[in-house]
């Protein structure tokens, strides 16, 4: 059994029960996933469209793509329907567009807000306070056919573990302020947080969705 295999397989045995692990595969080759897919992984994470939607035309029909890049308003149209979760949805502008697709698709698209927490590098996502403001708004219930999931996010990126423990609570206060607002908080139960350098301290933190890419698939090629 190859190195892929292996840590899928450690991975499903030694994560606790309700977390559910993604597997982030972007810049990887198909055979990299079919390894994965082999081993018994379902989800995958991608974060540019174009090779999301080559990696959906060769991989099993019953794989469950999560979108968790950037995705630009003029991509939408081509994601929306085919992934079971856009992880990464870090505007308003955006939202109303994956929505007025999914409306025009005839689907109901489930997505994660992506919150900015870590304050060193300027990274993608709301703030909470504006999550707070959207969701207290009313303007959340416009969103016809948008299925409001939870909270992803990243902490900052450096070796002070306090920190890092620091940024994943505040995600995990933020989601636990926010369900209640949501408008099916029975639906919005994901906290998303945690990569291969820092899962255990984000699980520690209540994550419940890992997502993991270079300890599973090694270093990325760009
Ligand atoms: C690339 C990426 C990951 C995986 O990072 P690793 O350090 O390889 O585990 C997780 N989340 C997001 C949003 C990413 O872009």
């Amino acid at each position: 059994m190859s190195q892929i295999s292996n840590t899928i397989r450690e991975l499903h045995a030694s994560l606790p029960g309700g977390v559910e692990l993604v597997a982030v595969s972007k810049f990887h080759p198909l055979e990299a996933l079919r390894e994965a897919y082999d081993a018994g992984q379902r989800i995958f994470g991608e974060s540019r469209q174009q090779e999301l939607l080559q990696k959906i035309s060769h991989m099993p029909s019953d794989v469950r793509w999560h979108f968790i890049g950037h995705l630009q308003t003029n991509k939408v149209r081509s994601i929306v329907g085919k992934v079971a979760l856009i992880e990464s949805i870090d505007t308003e502008k955006l939202l109303k567009v994956v929505d007025a697709e999914a409306c025009k698709t005839g689907v109901v698209q489930p997505v994660l807000l992506q919150l900015h927490v870590a304050k060193e590098e300027t990274k993608f996502g709301f703030l909470p306070e504006e999550l707070f403001e959207f969701f207290t708004s009313g303007s959340i219930s416009e969103y016809k056919n948008i299925e409001f999931c939870g909270v992803m996010g990243m902490a900052s990126n450096t070796d002070d573990e306090d920190r890092i423990s620091a940024d994943f609570a505040e995600i995990r206060r933020v989601f636990d302020t926010l369900r209640p607002l949501s408008p099916a908080p029975e639906l919005f139960t994901t906290i998303s947080m945690g990569m291969s350098h820092d899962y255990p301290l984000a699980i520690a933190q209540g994550a419940n969705m890992v997502r993991l890419g270079s300890m599973i698939f090694g270093d990325r090629v760009y």
